[in-house]
């Protein structure tokens, strides 16, 4: 029954909530003007009595039915208060209108009514729902008057009415102020949400490449570690350095020096997965994480790393300006510790360095191949 009411959107499910507890309400007067027919204050058959009521209940399913199939959603205001209202309302004028005596003591269910507008409506929604209820009321003492005055006490009903266009009135400035501090509320909710969000993403990126800073990556690293163990992967770490990027500094200023580092952290973003992770580890060094990854693809995508950037046109940010970098793999399974993992990762990419630059180095063979060349 509750999977079958509810629908797993918490939106809608928030929805149906609030139409129950107004079907709720609309059960206690349904019951309500049953107990006024057993007690002869209508002049109607049963019949009738019975087809207004399924008329107006049917009017309820529906409404349960297209809140559930989420049609609701296509409108400007997908939990439907203002017809939900309306109908709520012509249901009771329909019962004022029937009865013959304690006319007033309907009006009561207005203002029931009318407070499942209160975080909804607007100023001027809540003014036409007044409206129609006071109106409405007013035509049925103007049509009883003239058409069939032995069922009503005009005096009483004119007093009665005052007394309910102003108690609206003032309930209708009521609701309102609610309706805007909620929405007030609401507004400010989702600025701090935004100021979180945005406070959450500084901690953890860096300013000038937007990749992730040592801090977030070391604790990746570490939830992969744990991850790995447990479902026995493996995973790859590399380092990057930019080779002789003090040249480019000193010949071309910092400024260009800092666009470079710019266009690496693209490459580096376009070339790895969306579950990997890139961070700048400080000056023109970097890290890789490459999940689920062992080194024969790990050196593909270094090697693709390397070229990009060798063969990346910067000559509309300055004629002679090139860059290349040097990059050492290691994959987690070698080492077995994170801080060996990423030594090695360095050293390898030390030896890089020593074997001319802008080269791809991924395993001791080549590490030692750069020792004997010093
Ligand atoms: P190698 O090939 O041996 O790595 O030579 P290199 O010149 O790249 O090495 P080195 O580590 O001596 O120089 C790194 C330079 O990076 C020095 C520093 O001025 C520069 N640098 C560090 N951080 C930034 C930055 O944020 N922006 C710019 N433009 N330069 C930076
Ligand atoms: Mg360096
Ligand atoms: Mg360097």
């Amino acid at each position: 029954m509750f999977d079958f009411l509810f629908s797993s959107d918490p939106k809608q499910a928030l929805r149906m909530k609030r139409h129950l507890a107004a079907v709720m309400s609309m059960l206690v007067f349904t019951l309500v003007s049953i107990f006024f027919y057993y007690h002869d204050l209508y002049s109607i058959d049963r019949n009738t009595f019975d087809t207004i009521l399924i008329f107006f209940w049917v009017g309820v399913f529906i409404y349960t039915a297209i809140l559930r199939s989420g049609l609701n959603k296509r409108y400007h205001d997908p939990s439907l208060t203002i017809p939900q209202m309306l109908w709520g309302a012509t249901y009771i004028l329909t019962i004022a209108y029937l009865l013959n005596d304690w006319r007033g003591l309907i009006l009561m269910s207005f203002f029931g009514m009318l407070s499942f507008g209160f975080f909804k409506l607007n100023f001027r929604e809540f003014l036409s729902i007044g409206l129609y209820a006071v109106l409405g009321y007013a035509l049925i003492i103007i049509y009883l008057f003239l058409n069939e005055p032995e069922r009503i006490e005009i005096n009483l009903e004119l007093m009665q009415l005052l007394a309910f266009a102003s108690t609206i009135t003032v309930m209708m400035y009521t609701g309102s102020a609610i309706h805007r501090l909620r929405n007030r509320t609401k507004k400010q909710y989702v600025a701090l949400q935004e100021a979180l969000e945005l406070n959450k993403k500084l901690a953890i990126t860096d300013d000038l490449t937007g990749l992730y800073n040592r801090h977030y990556f070391m604790e990746k690293l570490s939830q992969q570690k744990a991850l790995s163990e447990r479902n026995d992967s493996d995973f790859v770490v590399f380092y990057c350095d930019l080779d002789h990027f003090k040249h480019i500094n000193d010949t071309f200023g910092h400024h260009t020096g800092d666009i470079v580092l710019q266009k690496f952290s693209e490459i580096l973003l376009s070339s790895i997965r969306e579950i990997d992770y890139a961070a700048r580890f400080g000056g023109e060094e970097f890290v890789c994480l490459l999940v689920n990854t062992d080194i024969e693809n790990a050196k593909k995508v270094t090697e693709r790393i390397r070229q990009s950037l060798a063969t990346y046109n910067f000559s509309d940010i300055a004629p002679s300006l090139n860059s290349t970098v040097s990059i050492g793999i290691a994959n987690f399974k070698e080492f077995k510790t994170i801080q060996e993992t990423l030594m090695s990762a360095d050293n390898r990419m030390y030896s890089a360095k020593q074997l001319g630059r802008n080269k791809v180095v991924f395993s001791d063979e080549a590490e030692d191949a750069a020792d004997t060349k010093i």
